[in-house]
């Protein structure tokens, strides 16, 4: 493709693109087809010949878009709703271009500076310690999962040398979690072949917050069982229904104990540069780690998650390896990522978050999550006091657990109720909504996070509900 033809197509794809967004309100949020219908509409060998990018483009619009499920529509509340945003969308062009391996400081220094920059800027709007450093990694889970490679590497036991098989010397070592921590958090354990005997899940109270006392009982246990306590996971902002740990009361604990203590605020953490939310990271200060996703709500589009912790020492020790072929005469001066991490090279992420965030400002940033805050008050204000419907947890943020509960039903029909009635609002095309079960009762999610989803948008999801309940009454 010469210059002519990508600036041509380039062009032509960011109108594409502009008016998509202009026209999103009107596509189906959910893809309304069947599974294998987009296969069968592929050929199942590669073209042996170049096609035009005419025809290219065209089955955008054909083959593609009737097969998306629409992230970037603003009526999309389930799991939790996040957004691109154009300053971001264009950062991420740019990464493409450039197409920097940032395995090595020499191999993309912008990557490698301005990764630590922009962090420090994050870290600096979410009122974090000083003493965390940033990285980023892709996701959530694999931010984790270095967290607790690095704690591991911090009991001192050779785990990096000998491993952990075939080793009568080694305990068995624990790893806490509450009941309501990411499954992200397990398959860490998993894949670092701790073993998920390793785990260690602690009940939580009525408010789905980790049981403090319940967590001091199970490390004393653990203690005179002869195991290895190492490490506490807590949550700021769980999955199910953003419930916020005590991690002010979980600090002393670990400090007791010697233990690492990562703070899982994969989705939470945002809220935090808006400055009347940022008690959300009361005792955080005093964490090992924290993870926090701005692809989940800072309108950065995925992939970058921040991993910010204490002992880059630990993570350098836990994962630094360097071949003859990688060495270069700074290496002492400078950070090279492919220290910290399992992977070589490095997609250049930071650019497209750098963008983001001169483009917004914090206080633009703030104002758009205070937004959704708001409106997540407002959906559940009407829940409230609606006859027919509860709140089934607190909303300390922009996600709302309900369901229906109209008089007459009985407690044993209100998932099947529920159920059906999430089921009609997601096969509307017009809103899309997720649940949990919480206390075994099947809940309705509606989560707010996309940059585009305003008043009308929620209203409009409350009616599109009631009128589902009205056709299942
Ligand atoms: N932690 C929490 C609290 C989450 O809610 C999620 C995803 O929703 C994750 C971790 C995993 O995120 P990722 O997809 O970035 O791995």
């Amino acid at each position: 493709m010469d210059t002519e033809e990508f600036r041509r197509f380039g062009h032509e794809l960011i109108d594409w693109i502009a008016d998509y967004f202009d026209h999103i309100d009107d596509l189906p949020v959910l893809a309304a087809i069947e599974p294998g219908d987009l296969k069968a509409q592929l050929p199942p060998a590669p073209p042996l010949h170049g096609e035009p990018m005419e025809q290219i483009v065209s089955d955008l619009d054909r083959l593609i878009v009737p097969a998306l499920t629409h992230w970037s529509h603003p009526s999309f509340f389930a799991y939790f709703a996040t957004s691109t945003s154009g300053p971001g969308i264009l950062g991420e062009l740019l990464t493409a271009a450039f197409d920097n391996k940032a395995m090595l400081w020499r191999t993309s220094p912008a990557s490698t500076e301005l990764e630590e920059v922009t962090l420090d800027w994050l870290r600096q709007m979410m009122g974090l310690d000083p003493g965390l450093t940033g990285i980023i990694y892709d996701t959530a889970s694999v931010s984790s999962m270095h967290a607790i490679a690095a704690a591991r590497e911090g009991v001192e036991q050779r785990i990096r040398e000998d491993g952990m098989s075939g080793r009568p010397d080694l305990p068995l070592l624990r790893i806490y979690i509450s009941e309501q921590a990411h499954s992200s958090i397990e398959k860490g354990v998993i894949t670092l072949g701790l073993g998920q005997r390793a785990l260690r899940k602690i009940p939580t109270d009525a408010e789905f917050r980790m049981d403090v006392r319940a967590l001091a009982a199970a490390i004393e246990e653990d203690k005179r069982a002869g195991y290895l306590p190492f490490c506490v996971v807590a949550t700021v902002g769980t999955t199910s229904t953003s419930s916020i740990d005590p991690v002010r009361e979980i600090v002393p604990l670990c400090e007791e104990h010697a233990l690492w203590l990562h703070v899982d605020a994969a989705y939470a953490g945002s809220a935090a540069i808006v400055p009347e939310f940022r008690p959300i990271l009361a005792g955080c200060d005093r964490a090992d780690s924290l993870v926090t996703n701005p692809h989940k709500w800072l309108f950065t589009p995925f992939d970058l998650s921040v991993l910010y912790c204490r002992h880059m020492d630990l993570l350098k020790r836990a994962f630094s390896l360097v071949p003859e072929y990688l060495k270069t005469p700074e290496q002492e001066k400078v950070r090279s990522g492919s220290d910290y991490g399992i992977q070589l090279g490095r997609r250049f992420r930071a650019l497209k978050l750098w963008m983001v965030i001169r483009y917004f400002g914090h206080e633009g940033l703030a104002a758009r999550i205070r937004e959704h805050v708001r409106l997540a008050n407002l959906f559940a204000s009407w829940v409230e006091s609606a006859a027919d419907w509860e709140l089934m947890a607190a909303h300390p943020l922009a996600l709302v657990c309900f369901r229906s509960h109209p008089s007459g039903f009985a407690e044993n029909d209100l998932d099947a109720l529920n159920e059906a009635i999430m089921h009609g609002v997601n096969a509307s095309g017009r809103a899309l909504l997720s649940h949990t079960k919480l206390n075994d009762k099947l809940t309705l999610r509606l989560s707010i996070g996309n940059i585009r989803t305003t008043e009308a948008h929620v209203r409009a999801v409350w009616d599109l509900l009631n009128e589902q309940l009205r056709r299942k009454q």
